[in-house]
């Protein structure tokens, strides 16, 4: 009978507890038992407590709620051997021998690192004198199974992370809010969302509000930025808009890499063109409240999926992620879809836009 550990690590997103709730329960209906891990790795590496068995009926309600109930929590320990190493016997001691991840793509390369490490990890325990080598004998391998949770949707082989359609549809309304004002005066708003280095909220808020005008870190403005946005603006008013809206991703630059801030836009559109200009920054509202439907659809099928994984898997299988690709759940590498993810990063910082743009093909829609 399996021990099966969930947790959620990195930011928070909605629908993280849903995938909780759903593992929790595959694991259960499998015949299994189910742990959770609270406060993402240093949970592990803390242990007691901080690793619980949960029942059915513990995650009754969790499939709407938004945030994370177990906690999450950036872990300086477990990015040393000695952290892992720690962790790995608090697991031991558990009897667990099976880890869903629910995170971003630091969680998910920490994940698959320590299975990496395990056996060693093991040996050292058995060499120091913590465990026996009786009490190790059943935990020579370390299963590990990924689920993408991050509001940013910015792992390149999956079409949406868990928490990604709840943020933009909280986007969305809060642009419709001010749009209302904006209109009513004839003003101008900048907002800036979030999303890191992915433009993907931004660039979505944009086509799903009609923005102006949007800046993303994949794609930036050409040379002479300032003059198009101005006269594309300047155009749509001269067509009859009463507002305007122009949305800047939080990691948003020009083609020299200089960031791009929503005051130097303000400036722009208030010196330039005359408008009456405000900055919003959405900030954490966008990572709070409930989870929309797809995502609580999205944590629900992954989760049970990535129990599936968890119980097909042998030592030989590569941890895998559970991605969404053209609508269809489906099993890829961990490592891959880390080194895919990170390789976008580089092109941007390399300046090679184009090729950044193609390495985010799947959340873009091409
Ligand atoms: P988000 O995308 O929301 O930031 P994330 O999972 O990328 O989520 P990180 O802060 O990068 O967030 O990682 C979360 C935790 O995972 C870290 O605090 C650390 O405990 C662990 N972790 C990340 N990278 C590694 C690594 N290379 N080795 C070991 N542990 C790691």
């Amino acid at each position: 009978k399996k021990k099966i550990a969930v947790m959620t690590s990195g930011g928070d997103a909605p629908g993280m507890n849903g995938a909780v709730r759903a593992v929790v329960r595959q694991t259960i209906a499998s015949g299994c038992t189910a742990f959770a891990v609270y406060e993402g790795y240093q949970g592990l590496v803390d242990g007691g407590d901080m690793i619980k068995e949960m029942k059915w009926e513990d995650v009754r309600g969790w499939l709407s709620e938004g945030g994370t109930l177990i906690g999450t929590a950036r872990c300086m320990a477990f990015h040393e051997r000695k952290g892992r190493l720690t962790a790995a016997n608090n697991m031991i001691e558990k009897g667990i021998d099976a880890l869903v991840i629910c995170g971003g793509d630091g969680s998910l390369t920490g994940a698959d690192r320590f299975r990496g490490e395990w056996p060693s990890l093991v040996d050292e325990l058995v060499s120091s004198g913590m465990r026996t080598e009786q009490e190790v004998k059943p935990f020579r391998h370390l299963n590990i199974v990924g689920l993408v949770g991050s509001i940013d949707n910015d792992l390149s082989t999956t079409d949406a992370t868990i928490g990604c359609y709840s943020s933009l549809q909280r986007i969305c309304q809060a642009i419709d809010f001010i749009d209302a004002t904006a209109f009513s005066h004839q003003r101008a708003f900048v907002i800036e969302v979030m999303g890191r280095h992915c433009g993907w909220l931004a660039l979505m808020a944009g086509v799903s509000t009609g923005a102006d005008f949007v800046f993303l870190p994949e794609n930036p403005p050409s040379e002479n930025w300032q003059e198009e946005m101005c006269s594309i603006v300047g155009k749509h008013r001269e067509l009859g808009k009463r507002k305007t809206i122009v949305v800047v991703a939080e990691g948003a630059h020009d083609r020299d890499l200089n960031a791009i801030s929503p005051n130097m836009v303000k400036d722009l559109l208030s010196n330039k063109v005359g408008l009456d200009t405000r900055v919003t920054t959405l900030g954490h509202v966008q990572r709070g409240g409930t989870a929309c439907a797809y995502d609580r659809m999205l944590a629900t099928l992954q989760g049970v999926e990535a129990v599936k994984a968890v119980l097909e898997a042998t030592p030989e299988t590569p941890s895998p992620v559970i991605c969404i690709d053209e609508n269809k759940i489906v099993r890829k590498g961990l490592i891959e879809a880390v080194q895919i993810t990170k390789d976008v990063a580089k092109k941007i910082e390399a300046k090679d836009f184009a090729g950044a743009m193609a390495g985010r093909d799947a959340e873009f829609g091409e």
